[in-house]
């Protein structure tokens, strides 16, 4: 995902680590090529431009250009100012509120964009590493074939799902399954919400009823992390319209630039808590922001 990312800053970053002493101008040089890589990487504007002065001040700030070995520092600078942007010190990330039984948590997001998958995979993870007994349920009444989706991948992980009652829409179908989830002893239960190919009010509308009705401890938006900056745009309308806790970026395994998980935090606040890397049920790891930091400088 990082690959042309990480190539172009290393690039930029090694000419500094090889030469001894530097200017400021060797610093500024560096840096151009930095916010360059950034925007190549359909990192915001605003983001890329944040994070070349931000480091540009530390550098100064440092006296960089007067120590022993400046390029390393800058590199440290540059390496810091990555975690910062994709989350900061993690807290809370990969772990979600389910707590308190039943926790509902509400998965939201476009038609596609990997959210009966996601919520599957996470259902196992719940269940496998942290002991949840987990209720899903599909709320997309529209599309019986993804209801049915979700049974077959509850059925593959060893998750139970709500059984598909026709007729019922969106809210009660969430309230069965907050019924069930208390009277059946579940930990947590998750509603996979319908999706469609863009944000409309009809869909909007439909997840804060479904909201209203529940309380979610999480609310989860999943989102292509190949659509770059309409990843990001998608994330704010969702948090204006019906409040996101997290996000979680799908397809990292793919070749996207990188964009929406680098602008992700800095343009929305909220943290991104998980990445899939595939279409299996265990591809999916918690973000770490230290780690992905680490991968892009290589
Ligand atoms: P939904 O319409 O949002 O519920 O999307 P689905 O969960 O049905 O996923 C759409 C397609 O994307 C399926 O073929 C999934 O296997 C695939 N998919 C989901 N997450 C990932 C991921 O992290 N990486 C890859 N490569 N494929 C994924």
């Amino acid at each position: 995902m990082f690959e042309t990312l990480s190539e172009r800053l290393s690039g930029a970053l090694e000419r500094l680590t090889r030469q001894g002493a530097l200017t400021e101008a060797d610093v500024a040089t560096a840096l151009r090529e930095v916010r360059v890589a950034l925007l190549e990487a359909d990192v915001s504007l605003p983001v890329a431009r944040d994070f070349a002065k931000a480091v540009q001040e530390k550098a100064t700030g440092q006296a960089v250009t007067k120590s022993i070995t400046p390029g390393q520092q800058v590199v440290k600078i540059v390496h810091d100012e990555l975690v910062r942007v994709l989350g900061g010190d993690g807290e809370g990330i990969g772990r979600l509120k389910v707590d308190t039984p039943p926790a509902p948590v509400l998965m939201v997001g476009l038609q596609g964009s990997g959210k009966t998958t996601t919520t599957a995979k996470l259902a196992k993870r719940l269940s496998e590493k942290e002991g949840k007994r987990v209720l899903m349920a599909s709320l997309d009444t529209r599309r019986p074939a993804a209801m049915e989706q979700l049974a077959v991948l509850g059925r593959q992980v060893g998750v139970d799902t709500l059984p598909i009652v026709a007729g019922q829409d969106a809210v009660a179908i969430a309230k069965r399954a907050k019924q069930q989830a208390a009277l059946g002893g579940y930990d947590v239960y998750m509603l996979d919400t319908a999706g469609r190919l863009h944000v409309d009010d009809e869909l909007m509308a439909e997840v804060a009823a479904v909201r209203d009705a529940t309380g979610p401890h999480e609310t989860l938006l999943v989102v292509d992390g190949l659509t770059g900056q309409d990843a990001v745009n998608v994330a704010e309308q969702f948090d204006g319209r019906v409040g996101i806790s997290g996000v979680i970026l799908t397809r990292m395994d793919g070749d996207g630039r990188g964009g929406a998980a680098l602008s992700m935090r800095a343009v929305t606040g909220k943290p991104i808590k998980f990445v899939g890397l595939g279409e299996k049920m265990d591809a999916i790891e918690e973000f770490d922001a230290q780690r992905v930091a680490g991968r892009i400088l290589g």
